[in-house]
């Protein structure tokens, strides 16, 4: 469910009007919905309630201010992947010790600045990453605390390009080594080794692969057990689908009471990381229509966002449901037309055959299921400055970011002075 709804014919976000919004700021916009995104945080919490998970919003999803301060106040941590996101969590006051920092390449920069900050841990993906995370402890007098991320070599059953947790994969470290690595501990004297990281991919439907990995890392943490080595945290990863079309993907619920008994089992403090389950339903991308076009064999509606707003559709095959923000008065005749972009891509398209109502230029169309992996992909190819992002409270909406004006688009980049 979300906040995306019709009224008399108009599409609303909340008790905002969408048409309200696109008058105020224009064209293309991301437009969220708080009670949404508190909804669905909600959901996780609830479902998880009979072991009180920490749950670290997976900032990569959606990192605009509005959204993460929206997260945190409901007690949400974050699971970051940079210094970056960091700063950003840190901006909306985020308990450091709720921030869990994963990526296959931190700096030293960003392990200094994180060990600094003080963050619960780190989700460590190779040997000679821990061995930095050493050096650079070692040179603060620190002993920060450090999560395995164990690659269980399990097939998530999604898209190739959001599976992670095989051994084809970059991510995590294969249990031969991790054994190895948690033997030999006490070669890294400045990590404090707290607890395994698993994360298997992006957009799972079925709860089938989870319970797969979980089962994989649950016999690990026995293994350690019966080493003498004893942990604090499991920190479980993301990876709860959304809804883009007609799938059926299980329920946090659902979720819950088939990997529950796994994670009492632990006796572990359980970290969580959803990104997409809570902000893909919680943001639309709003579009113009520029121009129709039929070269007798397609049609195509050229609307006036791009690839470069909203990569999902080229980059990952991405399903996005189109609709009018204007359902017409009367039944119209529809189509199959190929909704594409400005940009000089023949992958920069919204949908392909898509069958919609008549449209005419100037009408506006609201790309769902926008508020995880959009904006955050967005970029300034072709010279496009990047669409604002609206955020929506009851009756109350306020832009967030702004649109990215020409200037924005130049700002620190000159002619070289052997070239004037
Ligand atoms: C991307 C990512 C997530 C979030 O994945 P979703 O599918 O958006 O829930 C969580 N943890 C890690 C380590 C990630 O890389």
């Amino acid at each position: 469910m979300h906040d995306f709804q019709f009224k008399n014919g108009e599409l609303y976000c909340e008790d905002v009007k969408v048409t309200d919004v696109v008058q105020s700021v224009g064209t293309p916009l991301y437009l969220y919905s708080h009670h949404t995104l508190v909804d669905h945080f909600t959901k996780i919490k609830k479902a998880f309630a009979k072991i009180n998970p920490l749950i670290c919003f997976a900032m990569k999803a959606n990192d605009n201010l509005a959204v993460l301060k929206t997260l945190a106040d409901q007690g949400a941590g974050f699971d970051i992947v940079s210094l970056g996101e960091l700063k950003k969590a840190l901006m909306v006051n985020a308990d450091p010790k709720k921030i869990v920092f994963a990526s296959v390449g931190k700096t030293a920069e960003e392990i200094s600045e994180a060990v600094k900050i003080g963050i619960l841990f780190f989700n460590v993906e190779s040997l000679p990453e821990l061995d930095e995370i050493n050096r650079v402890a070692k040179a603060m007098n620190k002993k920060p605390q450090v999560a395995l991320r164990i690659n269980p070599d399990v097939e998530a059953a999604t898209h190739a390009k959001i599976t992670t947790g095989t051994l084809k994969n970059k991510f995590g470290i294969d249990l031969t080594t991790a054994k190895d690595i948690m033997k030999n501990r006490a070669r890294y004297p400045h990590l404090d080794f707290c607890g395994l990281h698993v994360h298997i991919g992006s957009q799972i439907l079925t709860r089938e692969p989870f319970v797969k990995a979980l089962k994989k890392v649950l016999g690990f943490i026995e293994t350690l057990k019966a080493a003498g080595i004893h942990l604090k945290y499991l920190d479980i990863g993301g990876g709860l689908a959304a809804v883009y079309k007609d799938e059926k993907p299980q329920t946090a619920q659902e979720f819950a009471d088939a990997i529950l008994p796994y994670l009492e089992k632990t006796g572990l403090k359980i970290i969580m990381e959803p990104g997409r389950f809570i902000t893909a339903n919680a943001g639309i991308f709003v579009t113009k229509v520029l121009y129709l076009k039929d070269n007798g064999i397609k049609k195509f509606l050229i609307v006036d966002g791009g690839m470069n707003d909203l990569i999902r559709p080229a980059l990952y095959d991405a399903y996005h449901e189109i609709v009018p923000v204007k359902r017409p008065k009367t039944k119209t005749k529809t189509a199959k037309v190929d909704v594409v972009g400005p940009i000089c891509e023949s992958g920069d398209y919204f949908a392909k055959e898509r069958e919609l109502p008549q449209m005419n230029q100037g009408d506006l169309l609201a790309i769902m299921t926008a508020g995880a992996y959009g904006y955050v992909m967005a970029s300034n190819y072709n010279v496009r400055g990047r669409p604002p992002e609206v955020i929506v409270k009851g009756n109350q909406f306020e832009v967030t970011k702004k649109r990215e004006t020409f200037e924005d688009l130049v700002r620190g980049e000159t002619i070289p002075a052997f070239l004037k």
